[in-house]
């Protein structure tokens, strides 16, 4: 195809809003993330995920067949969520973008049995820290005593059909969780009490084990992305792709290699980019953008495929000479214009926003 043409019709698209899991430790966040990739995949349709490096991909369509009738897809312009998967509010910290968080948005998971913990705490100072919205995810409703489980529904129709006992049971944990919420200043809500997701918390009651409320979750981060971030999202798809590195890796055949999250533009095989190195920018030239193969086809040697491009938003594997020095935590920029001005001024971006990450 003709990048020109491509270039034109892309330009200013929206990209997919970036999530990142939150919460205090066995609360749940690894099985939620799992269950979303599961369940996303259980519904069938090929595409209907995708795993990138360091991040999976759930499309507009496939949170609406798993919403069902909690969501119409036209009232959405937004490609889709992209989770990143390592969870934990230490990666959150580390990732930043042009000094910001690189989530757009969060989830917090508390367990409703176990309601606030220390790393609750610190993860909400973190997200009020950086301004970050987020829903809170009520998780392991299905160990109410008594609970019914519904596998996969949207949590009030699971509501539904619990008995009395177990409900009342839930809700008293429920409004617990909404009072530590309210003591930490944030005034929360059942999301779908909430009118103003800005100044409300929505909390979303789910089971990260059976799926229960997940299609509500998903509805919800869409809902509170395209309302309140479309601006944030409106991306020169087509310009120099912008990111930061999940992860310096060495690779077999490739030696040192970037995980990267590219939350802006388009990166292509053959870009010049620049990456915060130990001392200086490391300048350096793309030698294959890498994928993980679709789980059908893993094999051992090759775990593996090259793509010719990757836009915002994704998570890509960048091969490149030089990456020894990299940074995780360090920004990657493409420069384009092959000129030493263009060049300069990308390396200086490059440092200052360094400069910004080990100032906070
Ligand atoms: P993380 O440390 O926050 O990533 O927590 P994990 O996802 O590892 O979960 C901790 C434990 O809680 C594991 O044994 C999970 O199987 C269990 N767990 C997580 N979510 C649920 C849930 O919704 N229901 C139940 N019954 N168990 C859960």
């Amino acid at each position: 195809s003709d990048p020109d043409t491509e270039e034109t019709f892309d330009a200013g698209s929206l990209r997919t809003p970036i999530v990142a899991v939150l919460g205090h430790v066995d609360h749940g966040k690894t099985t939620l993330l799992d269950r979303i990739r599961g369940s996303a995949v259980q519904e069938g349709e090929a595409g209907a995920i995708t795993q990138h490096i360091g991040a999976t991909a759930v499309p507009l369509s496939t949170i609406s067949e798993m919403a069902g009738a909690l969501v119409d897809p036209t009232d959405f312009d937004l490609p889709g969520l992209l989770f990143i998967d390592t969870p934990g509010h230490h990666s959150f910290s580390t990732l930043r973008s042009r000094g910001g968080a690189l989530a757009d948005i969060a989830v917090l998971v508390v367990d409703v049995n176990d309601g606030f913990q220390p790393q609750t705490e610190e993860a909400i100072d973190i997200l009020k820290r950086t301004g970050t919205p987020f829903v809170v995810a009520a998780n392991k409703v299905d160990t109410t005593p008594g609970w019914n489980p519904q596998e996969g529904q949207p949590i009030q129709q699971s509501l539904e059909t619990q008995s009395d006992r177990a409900s009342s049971r839930l809700n008293e944990n429920l409004y617990e969780l909404i009072g530590d919420l309210s003591g930490k200043g944030f005034s929360a809500d059942f999301y779908w009490r909430v009118q103003d997701f800005q100044s409300n918390i929505g909390v979303v009651p789910l089971s990260a084990m059976t799926g229960e409320g997940i299609p509500d979750l998903l509805t919800v981060l869409m809902g509170l992305s395209q309302r309140y971030m479309k601006e944030e999202m409106s991306v020169d798809v087509a310009g120099p792709g912008v990111g930061t590195v999940l992860e310096v890796k060495d690779e077999q055949g490739f030696g040192a290699t970037l995980d990267v999250v590219l939350y802006d533009g388009v990166v292509r095989e053959g870009d010049t980019v620049v990456v915060g190195g130990r001392d200086e920018p490391i300048v350096t030239e793309v030698r294959a953008l890498l994928q993980p193969r679709p789980n059908a086809e893993i094999r051992a040697e090759k775990q593996f495929e090259r793509v010719e491009e990757v836009r915002a938003a994704a998570g890509v594997k960048i091969a490149a000479p030089d990456l020894d020095e990299a940074m995780s935590g360090a920004p990657v920029r493409v420069v384009r214009g092959d000129d030493e001005a263009a060049l300069e001024a990308v390396k200086r971006e490059v440092r200052e926003e360094l400069a910004r990450i080990e100032v906070d």
